[in-house]
């Protein structure tokens, strides 16, 4: 990697935690609040080691397969996290692996993992995704078939149900994400009282690189950030 990558790398990497700071600030919340992932999906493994020496620790993969190929390659100590769909097919390869899964996007998939947890006696962090703004081309529960599911859900015990997940829509504007993420936080807070507090669903991820201030001002508590980490670098 040349100076240059890392000069860049460094820069980019400064810039949104200052920008953090400052979404922190604006909203009264503490910087401790927010966990930043960096999504890692496009860049080189060069440039993942680098972040990794410049002290993150969250990383983000969408494909199961590069999760695992990375997470071999890696230190030990990086808590991976899974963002993109995952198929039951792939479930059992990737728990070894993953600190927490964001992408728990159906009843089916849900149930095959609390099974698979059952069998290797772990229990797994998992967060239940949500199409709040209801695209067709987006994976994710729809609210009201999360709702009617939530009495079954709400009964596992092999599964750590942390939070809720949600993409807002892409736009120009970052403001097209304010109402779906508040939408997912209001949906949180009705799980909750639903399980009777049993589920206290503390993680709300959502925010990435076009919109995670709005994110932090709406409650996030981790944020997935990709594109405008690795801005300006090209591969050597
Ligand atoms: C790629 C990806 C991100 C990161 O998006 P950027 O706009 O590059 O920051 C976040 N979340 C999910 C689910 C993704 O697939």
């Amino acid at each position: 990697m040349t100076i240059e990558t890392r000069k860049q790398l460094e820069e980019n990497l400064s810039t949104i935690r200052d920008r953090i700071a400052q979404a922190c600030q604006v909203s009264g919340r503490s910087v401790s609040e927010v966990t930043l992932i960096a999504v890692t999906k496009y860049a080189e493994l060069d440039w993942v080691r680098e972040l990794i020496d410049l002290g993150v620790r969250d990383l983000g993969e969408a494909r199961p397969q590069q999760l695992v190929s990375r997470a071999r390659e890696l230190p030990a100590d990086i808590g991976w996290h899974l963002i993109g769909h995952l198929q039951r097919n792939k479930a059992d390869e990737i728990l070894p692996f993953t600190q927490m899964i964001h992408s728990v996007d159906s009843v089916r998939l849900f149930e095959h993992l609390a099974k698979s947890a059952i069998k290797r006696q772990s229990k797994p962090k998992i967060l239940l995704e949500v199409n709040v703004s209801r695209e067709q081309s987006k994976d994710g529960f729809d609210p009201t078939v999360l709702l009617a599911a939530w009495p079954k859900l709400q009964t596992c015990d092999s599964l750590e149900i942390s939070g809720l997940m949600t993409m807002a829509p892409l736009g120009d504007s970052s403001e097209i994400a304010r109402p779906v993420f508040r939408r997912l936080r209001e949906l949180r807070d009705r799980l909750r009282i639903e399980s009777n507090g049993r589920w206290q669903l503390p993680e709300l991820s959502m925010g990435m690189s076009g919109d995670f201030e709005v994110g932090i001002e709406e409650g996030a508590t981790l944020i997935r950030i990709g594109s405008s980490l690795f801005e300006g670098l090209s591969a050597d």
